[in-house]
């Protein structure tokens, strides 16, 4: 049989992506895809166009940083605001919001939007603050804060941040439940990723997670939302913002239906520049969900990034010293974690992929499948089905 042609895989592609635009969701398997997908360069990001801004600093009057300030506004950086009120002036808080966000993301600080200042700022991110009113930063600098301190709305010991009043599932929690929005009609393999990224938090504390059916009555709702659903936190589509979680105990935790999540097989291989781990993404976002704010330390699941193709599932320190403040330790867990290592942070090309996948995922994955199977799901939910769901 002779071989596909790209352009006949891409036609193909574009109509079973298409025959999935009526509520949900199936996923969308892509064999062999580094063979015939294009490696774009560009990540086709919602935020790219701020790459042409670099070099600005105070003074300078330039086209598009009046939604740099929307975006710093947006993460906390720089007052609420209507967003007529923003300029394209280079102004004082301006500079002040870009020195916060240099501090906060281990840069140098000198207030001018460099280089390695927008490459930061345009790599996807949860859409949670990293300053929540106004007062405090993500604990950057090294230096431990006291738990004392009146001044900050996060409470902050090390890197780790707690949500402003230190919000957490009641004393006394031992069990919390889950459940999946109905509309997404979520399949086994996506339900066993969120179950996976639980498990890392059970792991090291005294909190058990279990799935229910009862999505009304979960402790935790998950969903998958497309644009503006309807909480004030619209999705983007691709990259830019790729979920967000509220703090304890709200529990809702909605993801942007419009990234090209992947559920298996080894991210960092993958030649779709816009593909993004869903387990890395659902470890952070369940941080948030039992009281963790953003963390400065680069290597913590709470530090706010996380760019397309890398994998980041494995709790730091940080994030075992925050959760264990708010809920104690496991008495089970030894300090180290069992389910660390060799998939951590294998963004740099390393071929991480002889790891086996069969402990973590819920279904049996060869090595062979990890090399050359990525599966993506991909959901496209009429944004009228999200607003009739969110009203129910
Ligand atoms: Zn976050
Ligand atoms: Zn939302």
């Amino acid at each position: 049989m002779n071989k596909p042609q790209p352009h006949q895989l891409i036609t193909l592609a574009f109509f079973l992506s298409f025959s999935l635009t009526n509520f949900v969701v199936s996923a969308r398997f892509f064999p062999n895809v580094s063979s015939w997908l294009p490696d774009h360069a560009p990540l086709g990001g919602a935020w790219d166009a701020f790459r042409n801004l670099t070099g600005c600093h105070r003074g300078d009057n330039y086209d598009g940083l009046a939604n740099l300030k929307s975006y710093f506004e947006r993460f906390g950086y720089i007052p609420h605001a209507p967003p007529s009120n923003f300029s394209d002036e280079f102004d004082d808080a301006l500079e002040s919001a870009i020195k916060t966000y240099q501090k906060n993301f281990n840069l140098n600080v000198t207030g001018v939007l460099d280089d390695s200042t927008l490459r930061q700022i345009v790599l996807p991110r949860c859409g949670v603050a990293d300053i929540i009113n106004g007062t405090t930063t993500m604990n950057a600098g090294k230096q431990n804060e006291t738990a004392s301190s009146s001044k900050l709305r996060f409470h902050t010991v090390a890197h780790y941040t707690l949500f402003p009043g230190m919000p957490r599932w009641p004393e006394g929690t031992e069990e919390l439940t889950y459940a999946f929005n109905p509309g997404n009609g979520l399949t086994d393999t996506v339900k066993g990723v969120f179950a996976v990224a639980f498990a890392r938090w059970s792991e090291v504390t005294s909190l058990t997670f279990r799935e229910t059916e009862s999505y009304f009555s979960a402790d935790i709702r998950i969903g998958f939302f497309s644009g503006d659903h309807g909480d004030g936190e619209p999705f983007d589509g691709s990259l830019g913002t790729l979920a967000h979680a509220f703090s304890p105990t709200n529990g809702r935790f909605h993801l942007d239906a419009d990234e090209d999540w992947v559920v298996s097989g080894d991210v960092t291989q993958s030649a779709l520049s816009t593909a993004v781990d869903l387990e890395s993404v659902a470890v952070h976002e369940i941080g948030h969900l039992l009281g963790l704010g953003h963390s400065s330390e680069e290597e913590a699941v709470m530090f706010p990034t996380i760019s397309s193709r890398r994998k980041k599932v494995v709790l730091a320190q940080d994030d075992i010293k925050g959760i264990q403040f708010l809920y104690g330790t496991n008495p089970n867990y030894n300090g180290s974690s069992a389910t660390s290592a060799p998939e951590r942070d294998s963004s740099d090309g390393s071929n991480s992929s002889s790891s086996s996948c069969s402990w973590r995922l819920p279904f049996p994955c060869s090595h062979d499948m990890v090399n050359s199977v990525y599966t993506f799901i991909h959901y496209r939910i009429p944004r009228v089905y999200d607003i009739i769901i969110f009203i129910i």
